[in-house]
């Protein structure tokens, strides 16, 4: 074993000691993780931002939840180091830095710097001299070979991802994009070297090491890939990496995929969707759930702006609207809406401000749904699901079962619903079936 590893002891995880510590650089790409790693034996909780306490559940991996993708670097930087101090502090053996799938960043990070700081900090303590990076999630549609990402059939800086506004992606070869990012030398573990499994990933490790290489794209086209990478993760000190690479980390501590590590208490009460998200998969969902008859109620920003500035409460409103149907089925409130009239009402209303008007009212009506009664709540979108989980006043959830790939549904405690809590799953804008929205209650049934 090589000084950048850590000794992967056996399975402790019981007595608060955790095995996996995990840092996500945004809330839905946490959710994601944690599924991942629930479906392959572990029992995940998810805690939003850096708690000041210990752990007070039983946990063989914790997500901590930071929003550090777009923030200045050292910014996310103090964040991810304020996450890896607690998870140490929590027992945490291997340290998994998670990004998005597309991997999301700038030339100035924040991908590349918070990998080194990590680095940095675990050189400290664990001789951690190497690490491997890789958003390659098979079952998403990532794929990455010879260095390249693919989302589906296409490059991805042919994906739309190149007119991202915040983190435009405009170069498929990741080994360029990390080493602009790194002062680190970047090197490729290709395909080739992946497919032939642990021994080999682990002798391409030392070569590249040995050439003074720091960080390493690794290939995936495949479960399989990652699954045999992930036998040559073991006890490396810090792993970063999209979702997939969850799926091969479990093994590593002596766990296997079972059911009860997605245990989660049974649901009651009433079902409601609040959809904050406009992509191209939410503007479908919530279509197809209309479409089966179910009760929906759209609100649109520029009315709720003038109704606000007549005094009048949008969220009452929309609420007064819910109340009688909750019990009898699910219910729909969404903003979704297409991109013509997103421009529309941020051309109107000012970007940001469209976006703060929609997620402070989903936010109160999702709040207000759970206190009239709803304990199983679907919320679409990133920014929507964190506006939620605030107003919510969540600290941490219990990961369980999946609904789609990446989205599982979660369990809370809030004031909202107090007793036996929340069920709640927080969807990512592109992800999700078009039947999500009802298919989502069937799952928790
Ligand atoms: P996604 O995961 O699809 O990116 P997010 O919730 O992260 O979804 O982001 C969607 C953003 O768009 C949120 O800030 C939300 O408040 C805003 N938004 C939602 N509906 C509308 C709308 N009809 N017009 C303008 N902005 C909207």
């Amino acid at each position: 074993m090589s000084s950048a590893q850590l000794s992967a002891g056996p399975r402790q995880a019981s007595g608060g000691h955790i095995l996996l510590g995990c840092i996500a650089d945004d809330f839905t790409g946490a959710t994601d993780l944690a599924n991942n790693l629930v479906r392959s034996g572990m029992r995940v909780v998810q805690v939003i931002g850096v708690p000041e306490q210990a752990l007070q559940s039983d946990a063989d991996a914790v997500v901590v939840a930071l929003k550090s993708r777009t923030v200045p670097k050292d910014e996310a930087i103090a964040q991810s180091l304020a996450a890896l101090r607690w998870l140490q502090a929590q027992g945490a053996q291997q340290i998994y830095f998670k990004y998005c799938s597309t991997f999301d960043s700038t030339a100035d990070g924040n991908i590349g710097p918070v990998t080194e700081a990590l680095m940095d900090a675990l050189t400290v303590s664990h001789g951690c001299d190497f690490s491997i990076a890789t958003p390659a999630f098979p079952d998403n549609q990532r794929t990455v070979f010879k260095g390249h990402l693919f989302v589906g059939d296409v490059l991805l800086n042919e994906s739309g991802m190149q007119n991202h506004p915040l983190t435009p992606m405009t170069d498929a070869n990741l080994v360029r994009v990390l080493q602009a990012q790194c002062r680190r030398k970047v090197g490729l573990i290709d395909y080739q070297v992946v497919a032939q499994g642990e021994v080999a990933i682990r002798r391409r490790i030392d070569a590249l090491r040995a050439q003074g290489v720091g960080l390493a794209i690794v290939d995936a086209v495949s479960n399989d890939d990652l699954l045999r990478l992930g036998l040559a993760l073991k006890g490396m000190a810090l792993v970063t990496a999209g979702s997939g690479v969850a799926i091969g980390l479990p093994a590593n501590f002596g766990l296997a995929p079972s059911s009860t590590a997605s245990a989660l208490p049974a649901a009651t009460g009433g079902q409601a969707v609040v959809s904050g998200s406009c992509s191209l998969a939410s503007n479908r969902q919530v279509r197809s759930f209309i479409q089966c008859g179910y009760p929906a109620l759209g609100i649109d920003p520029m009315q709720v702006a003038q109704k606000e500035s007549a005094g009048i409460d949008v969220a009452a409103e929309v609420l007064a609207w819910a109340e009688p149907l909750l019990g009898r089925g699910p219910v729909l409130i969404y903003s979704t809406a297409d991109t013509l009239a997103v421009k529309q009402a941020q051309g109107q209303l000012g970007v940001m401000q469209a976006s703060a008007l929609v997620e402070r009212t989903l936010a109160a009506i999702a709040s207000g749904l759970v206190r009239r009664g709803v304990r199983q709540l679907v919320v679409a979108g990133g920014e929507t699901a964190g506006a939620c989980v605030q107003a919510l006043n969540i600290e941490q959830m219990k990961i369980g079962p999946q609904i789609d790939p990446g989205v599982p549904w979660c369990h809370a405690h809030t004031d909202a619903a107090p007793g036996a809590g929340l069920h709640l799953t927080l969807k990512s804008g592109n992800f999700g079936s078009d039947a999500f929205f009802s298919k989502a209650f069937t799952i928790l049934q």
